[in-house]
């Protein structure tokens, strides 16, 4: 059975580009469910105690639930 080059070279690039590809819709869905989730939501840092947390984004401050502390938003998407 002759080998043609050229399935030698296209058929390993066509399964790359496949996968490739999967992987871009993959990473883009998981994205867009992440941010649909936190949508309205606003991420705090804690100035006493380094603790992360996030809030509704209408509160321009937010209690720290460990320490107890009032913060300002780190940011807001
Ligand atoms: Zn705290």
């Amino acid at each position: 059975m002759p080998i043609n080059l050229l399935n030698l070279f296209v058929l390993p690039m066509t399964l790359l580009l496949a996968a490739l590809f999967a992987a871009a819709v993959f990473y883009d869905i998981t994205v867009f469910y992440r941010r649909r989730k936190n949508r309205n939501r606003a991420v705090y840092r804690c100035k006493e105690c380094r603790h992360i947390y996030t809030e509704f984004r209408r509160t321009p401050l937010a209690r720290c639930p460990r320490c107890g502390k009032q913060n300002e938003p780190v940011r807001a998407e």
